[in-house]
């Protein structure tokens, strides 16, 4: 049944701005979302990603296609009469309201009345563990604590998509990442339907059961994170999401041994020494020279310079296992198993 399980279809979604069309932000973008998954749009600056988020909200109307709510045709509809909240970036709380009447607008608007108001605002209070804060006012907050509360207006009325507008992008790095994890126990709890719009793709992978990518106005691919990772459906994909080797051409046939367009991750990639023993059945070998070893954190970043003038990208964990002999300017041998290099449509 498309009420139980769709909570959200677009159909040939096109948006334009301007006289006569002139920037088309969206072009006939298909999208479906399952009831209850933690979906994200990952994609760069300008792809269309908070486009579609408006329309979806019905802050906007598409040019054309149609947008359905649990199997309900809404594109006509205000944003009020949908069953969806946004959270902005900008939290977007009134400065002079106490932390509970933020909370409680909603119900407020629709004529809740008080007891049940402050009961329920004390309940999305304490989902998103600030209890305690409902007399304060939002210039008495961290932008953590601020994010919360925008979270929880946005859940007291229980919607049943709740659109997530970079939501996390004003907070730094590790309150992002505590964040990210809150983000995720509550959309498991609540079991509300999460439409996450993000240009981080580890945030994306990270957080969602599926993601789709998006770039220029068309989704590229939709996919669980693992799924859209191993096995990037464009080179577009395989660029944006997480680092690549792209090889193509001339440059495929010198590094993979076949014509075509070829994605290795520079974590497939091992390191050997140009006297080991010649590599096994299904793997592929190349020698090059060391140009650079960046130490990155959890991962180690190894440049070769190939002959003719390739490059390849590799990230090694566990120094442990390297050559003795992987120094800069040495000569090293690079080794992966054939099904590794994967080609790349695109
Ligand atoms: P960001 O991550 O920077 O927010 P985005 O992926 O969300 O980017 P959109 O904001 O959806 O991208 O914009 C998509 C395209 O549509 C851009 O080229 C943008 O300039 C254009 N655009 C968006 N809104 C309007 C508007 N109201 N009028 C004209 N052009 C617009």
């Amino acid at each position: 049944m498309a009420e139980t399980e769709e909570a959200v279809r677009c159909t040939a979604v096109t948006k334009e701005f301007g006289t006569g069309g002139t920037v088309r932000a969206l072009d006939a973008v298909d999208l479906t979302l399952r009831a209850g998954e933690f979906f994200s749009l990952l994609g760069p600056s300008g792809s269309g990603k908070t486009t579609l988020l408006r329309l979806i909200a019905g802050f906007e109307r598409p040019t054309r296609g149609r947008i359905e709510l649990a199997g309900r045709d809404v594109t006509a509809l205000a944003p009020h009469r949908r069953d969806v909240h946004t959270v902005f970036q900008d939290y977007a709380l009134f400065p002079h309201m106490t932390v509970e009447q933020n909370v409680a607008y909603a119900l407020t608007v629709r004529g809740v009345r008080k007891p049940e108001r402050t009961a329920r605002a004390r309940e999305a209070l304490a989902t998103v563990r600030l209890d305690g804060f409902a007399a304060r006012r939002p210039d008495a907050l961290s932008g953590g604590q601020r994010q919360r509360v925008a979270l929880a207006r946005a859940l007291v009325d229980r919607p049943a998509v709740l659109l997530l507008d970079e939501p996390l992008g004003a907070l730094d790095l590790r309150l992002r990442q505590e964040m990210q994890t809150e983000l995720k126990e509550l959309q498991r709890t609540t079991g509300i339907t999460f439409l996450l719009v993000t240009h981080d793709q580890e945030e994306a992978l990270t957080m969602s059961d599926r993601v789709a990518v998006v770039s220029d106005g068309r989704i590229e691919q939709t996919g669980p994170p693992l799924e859209v990772y191993e096995r990037p459906a464009t080179a577009f994909v395989a660029g944006f999401v997480g680092t690549t080797n792209l090889l193509r051409g001339e440059a495929a046939v010198r590094v993979v041994g076949r014509p075509g367009a070829y994605s290795i991750r520079p974590e497939r990639i091992r390191l050997a020494d140009p006297a080991d023993a010649p590599p096994l059945d299904g793997e592929r070998t190349v020698t090059g020279r060391i140009a650079d070893i960046v130490h990155a954190g959890a991962h180690t970043r190894f440049t070769i310079a190939l002959p003719h003038g390739d490059r390849l990208t590799v990230h090694r964990q566990n120094l442990a296992e390297l050559p003795p002999t992987a120094r800069p300017e040495a000569e090293i041998r690079l080794v992966w198993d054939e099904k590794d290099a994967f080609p790349v449509p695109g």
